[in-house]
């Protein structure tokens, strides 16, 4: 038994020909705190009564695993076959080529953000994205902040600081994490009045709440559940008379919006951007990264004095979007000028719009290939799928879709399988459904992804 004096000094181990590659890897200070960490725990384990000499000889091995999973980050590709398109924990949408691009060549180089290139006089971020909102949603005129929930901030700051923000009760949403909207009235500044009751609200109970107090009123899409039953909500083109004689704004939140109508693609039909400009809302508020298919941003559309009173507003410096954002907006929104090319340029509709034969046919092909690939003891076989949205758009309805069912033997197989996948270097990311791992292929673009991504196990 040999004791503490067979560990290595932490110079030693820099100075071998291990802790030199590991330094040229992860760098210096990576390493040595490492190694640090490791000698530390062999002094503890020798002192347990373990062997000194054969602590010294899994040191090396150690300090190079502990720094390749320090360097493994969370934040590399993955497969999301979870069957939620939109999924928020993932990062919700997956940018067009032309979008990646933008932002590439925005990251890379200077460009004219804020400055004027005919008279090198100063410009406007928002001047990038303005046309093509306006065009798009019929708006006069249109603002960008970091993402919807700082939209609906900004403009509740904006028009009901210290006065009334009236809001149905079926509307008062938690839409998930820190977003409850009588959270965000309380640090808008504006005082919350509740009309109606969770399940019918009347024309009558907004009218009854206005007051010279008043400063909006917000009608909000109830994005991620629906209230079924016996139910009455007052349509924005009734509210809109109410709102304009009262001279208050009327502030329409959709969170997902849609700039096309979707039904098109076979998909639900929701009301559309354009559609609630034209219900006349003063103001439409939506996300850049759900139903659009962009990077995380908020858009705010609507009439040009009150689209000004926001951009006066120092919380619009707060809430800016940088330029690699913007690049890859105005690429994104540019697709939607060519609305018969849309589903195969972007992303997420070419994937909402993906025809089930398709998707059920690559279950049937890939079910053999994958099985061949799982550990001992599973299977692999085709099943049918229910696909979401997500990002609460259209909570309720599912998509038909396919994908493969993965069983194996015991009932926490799926729990196994399912840590397994995560743990590739390319994550496969399904969900656990009647005691097996379902993998909805919906969001798989080419066979040899899923098949590279398993064989790498
Ligand atoms: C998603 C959503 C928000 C928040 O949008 P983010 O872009 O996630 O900030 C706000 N309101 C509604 C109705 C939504 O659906």
């Amino acid at each position: 038994m040999s004791g503490y004096r067979a560990l290595p000094s932490v110079d030693q181990l820099l100075q071998s020909d291990v802790g030199r590659r590991l330094t040229e890897n992860h760098g210096r200070q990576a390493v040595t705190t490492a190694i640090r960490q490791r000698l530390d725990a062999a002094r503890q384990a020798i002192h347990d009564g373990a062997d000194g000499a054969a602590e010294a000889a899994r040191l090396p091995h150690l300090v190079a695993a502990d720094l390749a999973v320090q360097a493994a980050t969370q934040l590399r590709p993955m497969l999301n076959l979870t069957g939620t398109v939109l999924h928020t924990n993932l990062g919700r949408a997956i940018m067009a080529d032309e979008a990646i691009v933008a932002a590439n060549v925005a990251m890379a180089s200077s460009l004219a953000l804020e400055y004027d290139l005919q008279t090198g006089g100063r410009g406007q971020r928002d001047d990038h994205l303005r046309g093509l909102l306006c065009e798009l949603t019929g708006a006069e005129d249109a603002t960008v902040v970091n993402n919807n929930a700082a939209a609906v901030l900004i403009a509740l700051n904006t028009f009901g600081q210290g006065r009334n923000s009236i809001v149905s009760r079926g509307e008062l949403i938690e839409i998930g994490g820190a977003f409850r909207l009588p959270d965000i009235m309380a640090r808008a500044g504006t005082t919350l009045v509740e009309v109606g009751t969770t399940n019918r609200t009347h024309l009558r109970d907004y009218q009854d709440a206005l007051s010279d107090m008043t400063g909006l009123i917000l009608k909000v899409h109830t994005s991620n559940y629906r209230i079924e039953g016996f139910t009455a909500e007052v349509p924005a083109p009734q509210l809109a008379p109410v709102a304009r004689q009262a001279g208050v704004v009327l502030l329409n939140d959709l969170g997902a919006g849609s700039l096309v109508d979707l039904s098109q693609w076979g998909l639900r039909r929701e009301p559309t951007v354009a559609e609630a400009v034209a219900e006349g809302a003063d103001l439409v508020t939506f996300s850049g990264d759900k139903l659009l298919g962009g990077p995380q941003a908020g858009f705010i559309v609507g009439r040009r004095h009150l689209i000004a009173q926001i951009n006066r507003n120092p919380l619009k410096r707060v809430l800016r979007l940088d330029k690699i954002r913007i690049a890859a907006l105005q690429a994104t929104l540019r697709l939607y000028r060519d609305p018969d090319r849309l589903a195969a340029r972007l992303p997420v509709l070419r994937m909402l719009s993906r025809p089930l034969d398709d998707i059920a046919t690559q279950a049937r092909r890939l079910a053999p290939q994958v099985a061949a690939l799982l550990p001992e003891g599973y299977g692999a076989a085709p099943c049918d799928c229910a696909s979401q949205i997500g990002s609460g758009a259209l909570p309720t309805d599912t998509i038909p879709s396919a994908g493969l069912r993965l069983t194996g033997r015991g009932g926490d197989a799926p729990d196994r399988l399912a840590a397994r996948l995560r743990a590739l270097p390319r994550p496969v990311v399904g969900h656990i459904r009647d005691g097996a791992l379902i993998l909805d292929l919906r969001c798989l673009g080419d066979d040899a992804d899923l098949l590279e991504a398993l064989a790498q196990s």
